[in-house]
């Protein structure tokens, strides 16, 4: 989504933690959504290893920004792993 300033809630995803959010992990479930949606959720410092690990143990296409930052979309994991290895004015 665009155009999400101003002072609106961020608070951690956590379930139990009501700490100001520092990050937004967007991801979605390649089995069941389309690659343009995108789920969000909020952490924050302490949580954000948590909820990265929680998508990560599911193989969930994951990006971490900001929290006053969006994405468009997530891509996927393999193109996301093809990314080290494909950076600018590295030549095989
Ligand atoms: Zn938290």
């Amino acid at each position: 989504m665009i155009g999400l300033e101003g002072p609106s809630t961020v608070i951690c995803s956590r379930a139990g933690c009501d700490a100001d959010a520092a990050w937004a992990l967007h991801w979605r479930n390649p089995k069941i959504h389309p690659r343009e949606r995108v789920k969000t959720w909020l952490a924050c410092d302490e949580h954000r290893g948590f909820l990265s690990d929680y998508l990560d143990a599911r193989e969930f296409p994951l990006v971490v920004t900001p929290v006053s930052e969006s994405v468009e979309f997530v891509p996927d994991r393999s193109d996301a792993g093809t990314a080290p290895s494909a950076l600018p004015g590295a030549r095989a």
